[in-house]
């Protein structure tokens, strides 16, 4: 059960920035999961740079940025190396960020066999390849030999494990964060059972 929380009275609102690298944005649906919480929420933080907003570029120092995905091109490191510089604090937000998850089951492959089976011989692709083509145009972000955990790239301050966290971690851990109270995490909160 989530918990409501009260904005300390002299506490100003603190920033927030989000972004999805190599995630499926369900570490943001648990987040945006909190309900009617998302009233206290907007109580407690103001949105920089996040796909909620759609804000695309920071616009000032952030207090704490929240990060879904690992890095599986050169884009999310940048994107990575851009919120490291531009916040506070960084939390990994899911298994994706922590350990790379399901895009990091690639990772035992090497990857020019990854991308043959993707694009050349795969079972949804054979036949119609016909002229043999790999996606080669510069503007796509270069893939990286594999999937890396958020804390190879940069140093994390928190991580918030589950996939996705539950709603309730997420708040528990975000309010803490922002109130600078103790973290209230019991067992409910973190299982992944
Ligand atoms: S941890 Fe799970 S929910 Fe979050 S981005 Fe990865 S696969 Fe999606």
């Amino acid at each position: 059960m989530q918990r409501s929380k009260i904005k300390p009275e002299t506490m100003e609102k603190k920033i927030i920035a989000t972004t999805s690298l190599a995630g499926c944005f369900g570490c943001h649906m648990s987040f945006l999961d909190i309900d009617e919480k998302i009233l206290n929420l907007i109580e407690l933080v103001e949105f920089d740079k996040s796909p909620i907003n759609d804000i695309k570029k920071f616009n000032r120092m952030v207090d704490i940025g929240l990060i879904e995905g690992g890095c599986c091109n050169d884009e999310n490191v940048h994107v990575l190396k851009d919120f490291r510089a531009n916040c506070k604090i960084l939390v990994s937000v899911g298994e994706c960020a922590i350990m790379g998850g399901l895009p990091a089951m690639r990772n035992g492959i090497p990857l020019k066999e990854c991308l043959e089976e993707a694009y050349l011989k795969g079972p949804s692709v054979i036949g119609s390849n016909h002229d043999n083509i790999m996606p080669n145009d510069e503007e796509l972000p270069i893939i990286l030999n594999k999937v890396y955990p958020c804390h190879e790239i940069v140093k994390i301050d928190y991580y918030l494990p589950g996939c996705p966290p539950t709603a309730e971690l997420i708040w528990e851990a975000l309010y803490a964060l922002v109130t600078g109270n103790k973290m209230n995490l019991p067992y409910e909160v973190v299982k992944f059972d």
